[in-house]
């Protein structure tokens, strides 16, 4: 079926918002509708996973941005918290694996959010990268291709 991605993404933040005090913006540079043929389930489980990494493992303010690039959507979720360093990077969509366990326990994890998101959105045809920075943070970018004509 085919999802209308900027809704998909606004529905996730409503949730967030409603459940949790914290600030998370939305910033969509085009379209009140960019449409990709895709499981809405499994993609709202990914959205959801990434957004839900981002207020565990920083305090400040999220932003989502979603935009066009060529024929295909970039849906950047952006967090200010500790960021992940160039090594761990290679290893975080690992099942299982987590980033500094001590540290993390509390949390509760199990490390597989990232490594069912990647599989979710390699089975649609996308792609997921981070790009981070130690103390900087950390920008997690879900690329999907667009339905152009229907
Ligand atoms: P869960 O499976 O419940 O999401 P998890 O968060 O430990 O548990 P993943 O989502 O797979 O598992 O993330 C793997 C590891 O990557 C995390 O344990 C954490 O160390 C690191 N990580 C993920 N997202 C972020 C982020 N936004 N900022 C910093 N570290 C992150």
């Amino acid at each position: 079926t085919e999802v209308n991605i900027v809704k998909l993404c606004l529905d996730v933040v409503t949730v967030f918002n409603g459940a949790y005090n914290r600030s998370i913006r939305v910033n969509r540079k085009e379209q009140e509708e960019i449409l990709v043929k895709a499981n809405k389930d499994q993609l709202k489980q990914v959205v959801y996973s990434l957004i839900d990494n981002a207020c565990k493992y920083s305090e400040a303010e999220i932003i989502v941005t979603i935009s066009v690039v060529d024929k295909n959507v970039a849906i950047a979720i952006q967090d200010f918290g500790p960021g992940i360093s160039k090594e761990e990077q290679a290893k975080i969509f690992d099942r299982f694996y987590r980033v500094d366990k001590a540290r993390n326990r509390d949390n509760g994890g199990t490390g597989l959010g990232l490594s069912i998101a990647k599989s979710i959105v390699e089975a649609h045809k996308g792609k997921l990268t981070v790009s981070s920075n130690i103390a900087e943070g950390s920008t997690f970018t879900v690329i999907l291709p667009i339905v152009i004509d229907h």
